[in-house]
């Protein structure tokens, strides 16, 4: 028999309806032959509420204790699907992270998993169940609970396909497959049958949640074949697969977005060697990820260092920059955390010139301002002022003609 894991997020599973719709789609991959292993997010809008919760008590909750608090989400998903499979007449039997053993590293909110034991799993398997998992979820090697940071589930789910050597991994959600932006900012948006693992990191990790970064690269070093399709429909969703011959013909594939980044700039820096580390290192070893970079150039050997990071991680960033500040005599941090990203992503700009140069006058005719800008191979990204992503979006997926044939 052939095994397919298949993930449902957190609207799929927002009500006791729609978890019963869920255990109908399982129950008919079931009749169709398959052995089953079915990933749960918490339900929508759950882990909001639980992160809300430990806020009312803390600023910075202990992170042990809010990952064993926001664990709780997924706990609550799989026990009710497992059973509304079992009322329907299938066997079926939930489980934690920490009874499969899904090992993880200890990095609390943002864990990585390192192996996964299947016996208890194909035990289940065998004896005829469905296997419902917990998304999101994991233990470290002292037994103390980890999460794998937002959207964690579509990790939890690859990482069981390429552990179980499963045929495919179906990440079922609220839309109908990766678009060519998010359709809930650009109606015009068009369905993707096909986006190379590359090109879905580079959306992934520039702002579409629709996939989870880590299960992308998980899903490219493993090789696994992913279906990223709808829950409440039955249509062909989008299939993630190895760069193919053609694919590279299409300049840009997709714009993603993200309204989670903060910028911050340190005024009148020496510009001398090892600044760049005496800035970022008490950032790094804060645990803090930066994105963006920009160091202009020196007038009297003086310059400005600018970085962005996480949102969430502004307020912690902006307290170590003041202590940078004073210490390495600078002229003060200015911080902006209304800023957005934008990003233009194509297999297409390695071979082609230009797309640059489209996206900047884009912007310029719409008089949105560039505050900073970086490229990779595939990649071009640019942070604007918060309050015209939409618009810049809009405007960029209509320049690089993505919009459906109407
Ligand atoms: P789930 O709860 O199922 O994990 P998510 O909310 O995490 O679902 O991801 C699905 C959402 O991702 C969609 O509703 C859509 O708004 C958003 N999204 C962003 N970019 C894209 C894209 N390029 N293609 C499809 N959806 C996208
Ligand atoms: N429940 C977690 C979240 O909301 C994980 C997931 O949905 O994938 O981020
Ligand atoms: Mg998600």
């Amino acid at each position: 028999m052939s095994l397919l894991v298949q993930k449902y997020g957190g609207t799929s599973v927002a009500s006791i309806d729609r978890i019963k719709q869920v255990a109908a789609k399982v129950l008919a991959a079931r009749r169709a032959g398959h052995d089953l292993v079915v990933v749960v997010s918490a339900m929508a809008g759950e882990t909001n509420r639980l992160i809300a919760l430990a806020q009312q008590i803390s600023d910075l909750p202990d992170e042990r204790e809010k990952d064993v608090l926001l664990a709780s989400g997924e706990q609550v998903s799989v026990a009710l699907l497992t059973l509304a499979l079992k009322e329907a007449g299938q066997p079926a039997r939930s489980f934690l992270g920490h009874q499969v053993r899904i090992a993880t590293d200890k990095a609390y909110g943002k864990a990585r998993i390192l192996s996964i034991d299947s016996t208890k799993i194909l035990q289940s398997l065998k004896a005829g169940e469905v296997v419902v998992i917990a998304g999101f979820q994991g233990v470290d090697e002292d037994d103390n609970i980890t999460t794998l940071g937002r959207g964690g589930s579509d990790t939890s789910a690859v990482a069981l396909a390429a552990f179980l050597s499963a045929q495919a991994c179906e990440i079922y959600t609220d839309v109908e497959g990766v678009y060519t932006t998010d359709p809930g900012i650009c109606p015009h948006a068009r369905k993707l049958a096909r986006i190379s693992y590359d090109e879905m990191i580079e959306l992934a990790s520039t702002g579409a949640k629709v996939l989870e970064i880590r299960s992308v690269e998980f899903a490219k070093n493993f090789s696994v074949p992913v279906h990223v399709r709808s829950t409440f429909t039955d249509v062909e969703g989008t299939w993630l697969i190895n760069e193919e011959e053609g694919m590279s013909d299409v300049l840009v594939s997709g714009v993603a977005c993200d309204r989670n980044e903060a910028k911050i700039t340190l005024l009148g820096v020496p510009d001398r060697p090892g600044i760049a580390y005496q800035i970022l290192g008490p950032i790094g070893d804060a645990n803090i990820d930066v994105d963006m970079i920009v160091q202009n150039v020196s007038h009297d050997g003086l310059t400005d260092f600018s970085f962005t990071v996480h949102r969430n991680d502004f307020a912690k960033a902006m307290e170590i920059l003041k202590m940078v500040d004073a210490h390495i005599k600078s002229r003060g941090v200015v911080g902006d955390d209304k800023i957005a990203k934008v990003s233009v992503v194509g297999v297409g700009m390695r071979s082609h010139a230009g797309i640059a140069s489209t996206a900047f006058r884009t912007l310029a005719e719409e008089g949105i301002n560039i505050q900073m800008i970086s490229t990779s191979e595939i990649k071009i990204s640019i942070v604007i002022d918060e309050k015209y992503l939409e618009l810049a979006v809009r405007v960029l997926h209509k320049a690089f003609e993505l919009e459906h044939a109407a």
